[in-house]
């Protein structure tokens, strides 16, 4: 069975009181219990919600790094020690903002597993890929170059995240059938790539621009497991409304 997922990455925002509004909120809210939910505040906010019941903890990178001097950075085993169970990887923002390319992607999904985290692969195309038509394979290639470190075994702590870059923080979201489609073809992949098991049992979630007008129909998808909510995240009631729609 593939875990329901929704996760809210709050990148760059957030404060100390948003967080601990968002953990009263998660701990009074009764969710559907198969849906997980996972917050990712920046790192300095993680204390803040791992002792929380309601959801689990993540963190919004890593260095593939086990240790050493890499000034402001920090490694998967201490991201585990401080009580957090994920970690975004390959965020379209660390590609294009901090260059970071499939090869680091990979390094770091390996350190995340290897430290007992688990990874969320985020992959996409952008505007450009999708008109020139090309973006399944882009994806594809994505998909197989982040998890070409991981053993078979290892894939099962792996979450996918479809996100059109196009669509990150756009307001305009793909529809539900443009983003079944593409996660059709990726469980395609990883059954050709892998293994029609290992296919069938990966959670992949949908982002971009995902918010409680729009989560319903996307999540109702065979295909899509739940979502990785960024702006409407920051919204407490919003993103319970979110959590909620993916059961
Ligand atoms: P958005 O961000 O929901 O604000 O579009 C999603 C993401 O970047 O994960």
């Amino acid at each position: 069975m593939r875990k329901l997922i929704v996760a809210g990455n709050w990148k760059m925002n957030g404060t100390r009181q948003l967080a601990a509004d968002m953990v009263h909120a998660l701990k009074e809210t009764s969710l559907p219990t198969d849906v997980s939910v996972v917050v990712f505040p920046p790192s300095i906010l993680v204390g803040s919600f791992v002792d929380c019941s309601g959801c689990k903890t993540g963190i919004q990178n890593i260095n593939s790094e086990p240790s050493g001097a890499y000034t402001g950075e920090l490694s998967a085993s201490m991201v585990k020690e401080a009580g957090c169970s994920y970690v975004l990887v390959g965020h379209s923002e660390r590609r294009s903002l901090f260059g970071e390319q499939d090869d680091l992607v990979a390094a770091k999904v390996k350190a995340a597993v290897g430290n007992g985290l688990m990874p969320v692969l985020c992959v996409g195309e952008t505007l450009e890929q999708r008109e020139a038509g090309d973006y399944l394979a882009v994806i594809k290639s994505q998909v197989v170059l982040g998890l070409s470190r991981l053993s078979i075994a290892e894939l099962e702590k792996v979450t996918l995240a479809y996100e059109p870059v196009w669509a990150i923080g756009t307001g305009r979201t793909a529809t539900p059938e443009q983003a079944q489609n593409v996660h059709a073809s990726v469980r395609e992949v990883l059954a050709e790539e892998y293994s029609r098991k290992v296919a069938d049992e990966m959670s992949i979630l949908y982002g971009g621009s995902v918010n409680a007008k729009s989560a319903g129909a996307l999540f109702a998808q065979p295909d899509i497991d739940g979502g990785l909510v960024g702006g409407a995240s920051l919204k407490v009631n919003e993103f319970l409304t979110i959590c909620s729609a993916a059961a």
